[in-house]
């Protein structure tokens, strides 16, 4: 009954139902709040109880709905997780970790062995994944279960053959919401951050990559289901380039131990974004036009470098797509967004260079990496830069060994506190890396 090890899911989601009847441990779906309120216990939301009532008189969970309905007339079958035994893992990096990566690594290793969490803070194209490998290979000797989960599918399509290729005789599963696979018992998980909701007191050490980002961030939902996923001891570990208020705000205070990486693996400082005023950009593009300030920037960088341009809304996009070929009808471009179904496509072109610039919706902010790239974000003052959006937008730029001369501007027409906080940001981790001798000078 190793599949239930762990794990808090409902009937129909077991293989060997017949043998989990006999077995498993029956937890209770939800829990009376109050005489008007009911919790769910799988993803802790709280609902009035008359707007969640079922014919059967039965109460359901809408909040979690697309994990499978959680109702009152089912239970959660569970069995918990094995102590740790002791064990060889074979370990197959032969990477070299940076000065600055090691001490993050080390950090994290001492945590582990104490059981304590840490968030690592770690600006854009640092190479953080590696810095987990030392402590994923100590915790699965030591007979630990660990976890490796992120709120975006395509950060976890991309670090599960990463970590497979590290721990290559360790069996590991993935996990997301659009896999077909069936569920089996692994020590080592990767998982979007939804499927933590599917279990119980699990892991030894779980470690959240880009903690900061949708839907987990402000996401009541998915914190409960970190916090179901965990042992009572355990290392929860908090990755991200962009931390949150909240996180700052517990570091601040002493409540988490942080470690900092100000500096890339390259040793150059983090590119800081420039500002240029374009007035009335928005009222431009809707009547089809490309602002000047535009154009002149996209003539400069363009000898240089591709270009990618950050835009606000997918219409503004569409409009300023053709608007911008009108002006370089002999640069290749394309515009990309989230709802584009041929997203990895246009992605792949412009990696391979096949477009010299390419257009896009916040969608692009993170997770990607493009060889020799400027970037431009239009209407830096929108509210969908948030300060974590414009650096990590920034973060495009500048990821490889070779130097490139990228650039990153903010054209906007009234700066904001978001601008300047990013540009604020970015310095100090600048400063900082320099102190620390993480970085060389040009
Ligand atoms: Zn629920």
């Amino acid at each position: 009954m190793k599949e239930l090890w762990g794990r808090k899911v409902l009937k129909k989601e077991i293989e060997h139902i017949e043998q989990a009847e006999r077995q498993s441990q029956k937890l209770v779906t939800m829990q009376d709040v109050n005489e008007k309120t009911i919790q769910c216990l799988r993803c802790g939301q709280i609902h009035n109880k008359n707007t969640v009532q079922l014919a059967n008189r039965h109460y359901f969970c809408p909040a979690c709905i697309q994990l499978g309905r959680v109702d009152t007339s089912h239970e959660f079958y569970h069995l918990p997780e094995p102590n740790p035994v002791k064990r060889t893992v074979n370990f197959a990096w032969e990477g070299q970790l940076t000065e600055g990566q090691q001490a993050v690594s080390n950090d994290l290793l001492e945590s582990v062995k104490k059981g304590e969490s840490r968030m690592i803070w770690a600006v854009t194209g640092a190479g953080k994944t590696e810095m987990l490998f030392e402590t994923i290979h100590y915790s699965l000797e030591r007979g630990f279960r660990v976890g490796i989960a992120s709120p975006r599918v395509d950060v976890c399509l991309e670090l599960f053959p990463r970590i497979q290729a590290v721990f290559p005789e360790e069996p590991t599963i993935l996990l997301h919401g659009k896999m077909e696979e069936q569920y089996r018992y692994n020590k080592l998980v990767v998982c979007t951050t939804h499927q933590l909701l599917r279990f119980f007191q699990a892991f030894d050490v779980l470690i959240i990559d880009e903690v900061d980002a949708f839907p987990f961030v402000d996401n009541e939902l998915l914190q409960y289901g970190v916090g179901q996923a965990i042992k009572q001891t355990s290392s929860l570990v908090y990755l991200t380039a962009t931390p949150t208020k909240e996180l700052t705000k517990k570091t601040a205070q002493n409540k988490l131990k942080t470690s900092i990486l100000p500096a890339r693996y390259h040793r150059r400082v983090l590119p800081v974004p420039k500002l240029k005023w374009c007035s009335k950009w928005h009222e431009k593009i809707k009547k089809g036009n490309s602002p000047r300030t535009l154009v002149t920037k996209i003539r400069t960088l363009v000898t240089k470098n591709d270009v990618l341009i950050f835009c606000p809304s997918i219409s503004l996009m569409e409009k300023l797509k053709e608007a911008v070929e009108k002006h370089f009808p002999e640069v290749p471009l394309a515009c990309v967004h989230s709802q584009d179904p041929e997203r990895l496509e246009k992605v792949l072109k412009m990696r391979n260079k096949e477009y010299r610039i390419l257009l896009t919706s916040t969608i692009l902010e993170r997770g990607v990496t493009f060889d020799g790239v400027s970037v431009i974000v239009l209407g830096a003052n929108h509210d969908v830069f948030a300060t974590s959006a414009l650096v990590q937008i920034a973060g495009r730029v500048d990821r490889r060994k070779e130097y490139t001369a990228g650039e990153v501007w903010f054209l906007h027409d009234g700066c904001t506190k978001a601008m300047k906080e990013a540009i604020k940001q970015i310095k100090k981790m600048n400063t900082l890396g320099i102190e620390r001798g993480l970085i060389d000078e040009m």
